[in-house]
């Protein structure tokens, strides 16, 4: 038994955005010498296991999975994408007396150290943090956003009392926000705030909320460069809070075994194949596609999407996952789409891959993204340029940070059209703006790289974060 380890039982929302995010910080916790308890819900890990053909989930003696019900069927017993309003309700309903069942089974057990701490994603503290509190350790809430997109989710009671709901105005403009100097109305995430007064997906934001406000401490998944203002905001706003970021490039900082490397969660089943095909393609000349786990789009806007990458003349990768939109994508997209990934000419389309493997891959030369907070994350890590489209929640504003504030992201139109789309790849790959934006990340890489480097702020933050919350959990099971 491993009885000196610090103990951290960390539970992600249910998603794979947030699951990978999760699971990277439970991995830099790892490597501090923490135990982890890695907790997914039902239906994600039924997912998980589906895209692994049902091998088992890599673990190591001090890197363990668990998995609470969830009350919600599985992907074969609907037709559709999951319903996020559907996840919410039931893991609000469902999940808090299975979480605290199973830590009181943790700290029963002879082989593994008591619990010493929870870290969970802000979107699931209504199910942790009572927990926490009555066993008297800290509880940590991660916001997997920006910081101004963390920013805005944390005043969405406060929007829904102060915005009317008749305002239509996408212009209206809001400055009252702390380190945020003014933000239209239309730029607010719609998990945010909704002209809806009964939006259910707003309802969980402000009901999870609070959870930020009871924690023992706050993690922001950003780095005080990026966004000075809102970062200095954050704190002041939290006794205890921790901006750190970039976390895939942290964890590069810290050499793990290959049994915690080998440590993944996906929910679809990773192609390998297409790193031949990157291999087979000249230093920076493809365009790699791809809009996340949770994107819908209509039959219409794919085959549009599909004429620009071929006008533009470009390689590219595209993953197509399988719900992005309802049918097959090689029954609707245009012969000449077809004739361009016969044999893996100039295209190749696949269902799902490791994206930061991808990202990382010298062929690679520019990204068309939706825009989460993930992605865009591993992007900059990677050093790679951005074309941005948007979806939902709060894409649209991470799409306007990476555009107008921080430059290394051009805008495509979000009402996809093949011109715009031609035109904006080749800009990217062979234009003059492409060549600025390409530097801009090249220049954020460097930043970034600084803040996680011994004595930048983000690894300070870790420190911290780890000496004065996380391990205050252990102090009382000395002596
Ligand atoms: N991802 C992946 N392979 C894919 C697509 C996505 O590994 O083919 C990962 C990606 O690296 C990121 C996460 O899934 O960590 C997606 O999170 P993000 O916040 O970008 O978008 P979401 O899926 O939540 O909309």
């Amino acid at each position: 038994m491993e009885a000196q380890r610090p103990h951290a039982v960390c539970i992600p929302a249910p998603g794979q955005g947030h699951i990978s995010a999760m699971l990277k910080l439970a991995k830099l916790l790892h490597h501090k010498g923490f135990h982890i308890t890695y907790v997914l819900t039902q239906l994600n890990y039924t997912h998980i296991m589906q895209a692994r053909d049902f091998r088992p989930l890599n673990q190591a003696p001090t890197f363990c999975f668990e998995t609470i019900p969830d009350g919600i069927p599985s992907r074969e017993t609907r037709n559709s994408a999951i319903d996020l309003v559907e996840i919410i309700f039931s893991i609000s309903k469902n999940c808090s007396a299975p979480f605290r069942a199973l830590i009181h089974k943790l700290n029963v057990a002879s082989d593994v150290p008591p619990v010493s701490c929870i870290v969970s994603d802000a979107f699931m503290s209504s199910t942790t943090i009572g927990a926490a509190q009555e066993l008297g350790i800290p509880a940590v809430v991660f916001w997997p956003f920006s910081g101004v997109g963390s920013m805005l989710h944390l005043h969405s009671l406060i929007l829904r009392d102060k915005v009317s709901i008749n305002n239509k105005d996408d212009d209206y403009i809001i400055d009252w926000i702390p380190g945020v100097k003014s933000i239209r109305l239309g730029d607010i995430p719609t998990s945010a705030w909704s002209p809806n007064p009964n939006d259910p997906i707003v309802d969980n934001t402000i009901s999870q909320v609070s959870g930020s406000y009871n924690a023992s401490a706050v993690i922001f998944h950003t780095f005080d460069e990026l966004e000075p203002q809102v970062c200095n905001a954050l704190r002041s706003m939290f006794n205890r809070a921790y901006t750190i970021g970039p976390i895939p490039l942290l964890l590069k900082g810290f050499p793990e075994s290959d049994e915690i490397n080998q440590i993944e969660c996906h929910m679809w089943k990773q192609d390998q194949d297409c790193f031949q095909w990157l291999n087979s393609k000249t230093p920076k000349s493809v365009v790699y596609v791809n809009f996340g786990s949770m994107a819908v789009t209509s039959p219409d806007k794919l085959v549009e999407l599909a004429i620009g990458l071929c006008k533009s003349m470009q390689n590219f990768l595209w993953i197509i996952r399988p719900e992005l939109i309802s049918g097959n994508w090689s029954e609707i997209l245009p012969p000449q789409f077809m004739d361009a990934i016969k044999g893996g000419r100039r295209g190749y389309v696949s269902h799902w891959c490791d994206q930061e493997q991808v990202l990382n891959h010298p062929s690679v030369g520019g990204f068309l993204t939706h825009c989460g907070w993930n992605s865009i994350v591993e992007s900059m890590s990677a050093g790679v340029a951005m074309i941005c489209w948007s979806s939902f929640a709060e894409q649209g504003l991470n799409r306007l940070c990476c555009c107008s504030e921080w430059g290394f992201g051009l805008e495509i139109e979000l009402d996809v059209n093949g011109e715009n789309v031609e035109s904006v790849v080749r800009e990217l790959m062979e234009g003059e703006k492409g060549r600025e934006v390409k530097k801009k990340a090249f220049l954020w890489k460097e930043r970034a790289e600084a803040a996680i480097g011994v004595g930048g702020s983000s690894f300070s933050n870790l420190d911290k974060l780890i000496g004065e919350v996380l391990l205050s959990g252990c102090r009382q099971f000395k002596n």
